[in-house]
């Protein structure tokens, strides 16, 4: 296995399989995986002024400012477990933000994976749960019954955030971001486009062979 650091940052649309080749690449690799979300709601619950702040932020609902979410991923990275590498989930978000980190940090590699809205928008029809908080999908984890809860037998039933409106309406602002944010990465050595159209594995190979090209022949 090489020896280089793996600082690693992933962005893709919803339902692109990101959190599942994030889970799998952490696991391979052993690093940790820093998700912005639960880093935010972590912090708030210190007793540090900075958490105070933040926890007025969260409570109010209104967008954390980037000084302060930079002020604490700082903090993170520092953090011994990331010194060799992390994968980052939902940040940078924007080029303000991306900006901002290259001065913390440099990024080792940058995976895009790429489905058309199209694609996100048919595989986001087949997702179904349950109230027990069981997950389906109807093509790659169909249910025993049809639109029957394996678990618990209840009627399983489409998330509000799953509808079709607003998921056109998350992808429109996600487009919006991406556009400035992969211009910037793609000027850079180590942005990789990956499609994630194929199975999870293949995906998951075609992510590794770019980390370790040796590893692929083998
Ligand atoms: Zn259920």
């Amino acid at each position: 296995m090489s020896k280089k650091n793996k600082k690693i940052l992933f962005f893709g649309p919803v339902a692109s399989g990101k959190d599942t080749q994030t889970f799998l690449l952490a696991k391979k690799y052993c690093l940790p995986v820093i998700a912005m979300g639960n880093l935010l709601r972590e912090q708030a619950e210190q007793k540090t002024q900075l958490a105070k702040k933040l926890f007025s932020y969260l409570k109010s609902g209104n967008l954390v400012p980037d000084y302060l979410v930079l002020k604490i991923v700082q903090k993170r990275l520092a953090k011994k477990d990331s010194k060799a590498g992390f994968i980052l989930d939902g940040f940078p978000r924007d080029l303000v933000q991306a900006r901002s980190l290259e001065k913390i940090t440099k990024l080792d590699y940058v995976f895009e994976l790429k489905l058309s809205n199209q694609e996100v928008l048919k595989r986001v029809a087949d997702r179904r749960i349950c109230h027990c908080g069981a997950t389906y999908h109807l093509k790659f984890k169909p249910p025993q019954r049809k639109d029957i809860c394996d678990k618990c037998g209840k009627r399983l039933f489409i998330r509000d955030d799953d509808q079709p409106a607003v998921i056109k309406k998350r992808l429109q602002i996600y487009q919006q971001n991406i556009k400035a944010l992969r211009r910037f990465y793609q000027k850079q050595k180590n942005y990789y486009l990956i499609d994630a159209r194929p199975s999870i594995e293949e995906i998951h190979k075609k992510i590794v062979s770019k980390i370790d090209p040796e590893s692929s022949s083998g």
